[in-house]
């Protein structure tokens, strides 16, 4: 998660001093910045060198900024622990941390209502973006294949994405030399929905993204207007164009929330789907999967073959190394909380959501951009002609003084000129702390409301990330 929010500070050259702490003798308390050290210091000094330093971070609790987990039970930290150690890759060392890995992901082909999920193929990863490079590879790969088999070129391929896509989607689009074809956001249009979709695809499209959780707004895009879209497509043209499933926060939240909503497997033309374990799957950061409809959907070609028990284990990975510990947590949810549990939590999220964007809504000052009831995410934007004297920018720094993290950012092409901030309500937001931020938010309004002229500028456009 690299926010430009508050640019990163820039570092004298000066060495690291630290007061002698402890007053042991021969313990360093100067440590070059940017070089290593000549010789050897007391674990107890690095350690408190290091802990000292990370203290200046944020509250991880008070960030309402990021999708990304800051917080599980006690158990799951003891689990944690205990297998730090593990390699994911050394399938041949580990093997009954690869058969659970296989678990987990099956019991998503599972919850995504993959038609046999026994065929369906699947992996951990070490989130959502290399999940997404992964799909996009295989949609590549897939398209390659059928064009060759037809004696046509492979040289110009696009993917078809709105422009509010997830910044991984355009690393995909450089790493891999894909052309982005973004359908812009409009008022009318706030998500990608299958309307002109005629326009953007032709015999090139790999595929095209649906985004379940935009990250700027929270909401999802109808995967099934879209689908209908490409079925009329096919119909007029032929060509036969299948999507890829976004789901890096949606995917864990809308089989639980909204088992009725057709967003997934269900729709044949949805050949693979990616969620982030580490965002509504509830574990720390380092854990994504992604799953494929069958293994038409994923070409034999990309998949590597490691040496397993004396047998052979298929992989489909960008890294080698990845740490296996986080798939022992997403496996330890799932038996911890099953789908009831995983109900319970995501509701009460929404919930905590729904009431926060209740009463931000009802202040004169703001107007809702979404309001928490797909993820549990939110946006909002200053009402026009609430004030001149200060913008959303002034309004994340005041909020800042409190510990809260809530970023104001522009949205994406087609709505770049309307500045929102955002609030991720997460598991562990509990309603307690959300009375709190919004005590914090009224006075902090109350107080800019109060000023009798225009604040100095406000941060420039940041960069937004998410
Ligand atoms: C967070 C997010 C990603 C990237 O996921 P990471 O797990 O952070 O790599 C991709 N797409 C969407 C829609 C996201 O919300």
């Amino acid at each position: 998660m690299t926010r430009s929010h508050r640019s990163v500070r820039h570092e004298p050259e000066t060495s690291v001093e630290l007061n002698p702490l402890f007053s042991r003798p021969g313990e360093s308390t100067i440590f070059p910045r940017f070089t290593l050290p000549d010789g050897e210091s007391l674990p107890g000094t690095a350690y408190q060198v290091v802990h000292d330093e990370v203290m200046l971070d944020g509250n991880s609790r008070l960030n309402l900024a990021t999708f990304v987990g800051t917080w599980m039970e006690r158990e799951a930290s003891q689990l944690y622990a205990e297998t730090f150690d593990k390699n994911m890759i050394d399938k041949d060392e580990y093997p009954q941390t690869a058969l659970i890995e296989t678990r987990c992901w099956r019991m998503l082909a599972d919850l995504w209502n993959a038609p046999d999920p026994a065929a369906a193929i699947g992996t951990s990863t070490i989130g959502s973006s290399e999940a997404c490079m992964l799909a996009g590879l295989a949609l590549k790969r897939r398209w390659q294949h059928s064009r060759r088999a037809a004696k046509k070129p492979t040289d110009t391929p696009n993917i078809v994405v709105s422009s509010a896509v997830q910044v991984c989607w355009e690393k995909f689009c450089n790493y891999w030399e894909v052309e982005a074809r973004y359908v812009p956001v409009s008022a009318e249009h706030p998500t990608l929905d299958g309307h002109d979709l005629e326009r953007y695809v032709d015999e090139n499209t790999i595929g095209v993204v649906a985004i379940m959780g935009v990250t700027y707004t929270g909401a999802y895009e109808p995967v099934d207007l879209i689908s209908a879209a490409l079925d009329r497509i096919q119909a007029d043209t032929g060509l036969d164009i299948p999507i890829h499933v976004d789901g890096a926060s949606g995917a864990m939240v809308a089989p639980f929330l909204q088992p009725d909503l057709v967003w997934d497997f269900r729709l044949p033309r949805v050949a693979s789907i990616n969620t982030s374990g580490h965002k509504y799957g509830l574990v720390y950061p380092g854990l994504g999967w992604i799953v494929w409809r069958d293994q038409q959907a994923l070409p034999e070609d990309l998949v590597f073959h490691v040496s397993y028990l004396g047998g052979d284990m298929p992989t489909f990975a960008l890294n080698f190394s990845r740490p296996g510990a986080q798939v022992l947590l997403q496996y330890y949810l799932f038996l911890r909380l099953g789908f009831a549990g995983y109900r319970s939590v995501q509701a009460s999220s929404r919930d905590v959501a729904l009431y926060l964007s209740h009463e931000i809504g009802a202040m004169d000052a703001f107007t809702l951009w979404s309001d928490g009831s797909d993820i549990p995410v939110f946006a909002w934007q200053l009402t026009d002609g609430h004030t001149r004297n200060w913008n959303l920018h002034h309004l994340s720094e005041r909020l800042r003084m409190n510990g809260w993290l809530v970023p104001a950012y522009p949205l994406p092409d087609g709505l770049s000129d309307i500045t929102v901030q955002r609030i991720v309500v997460r598991n562990g937001f509990t309603r307690d702390l959300a009375a709190s931020f919004l005590a914090d938010l009224k006075k902090d309004v109350a107080y800019l409301d109060a000023l009798t002229g225009p604040m100095p500028d406000g941060q420039q456009k940041e960069a937004f990330h998410h």
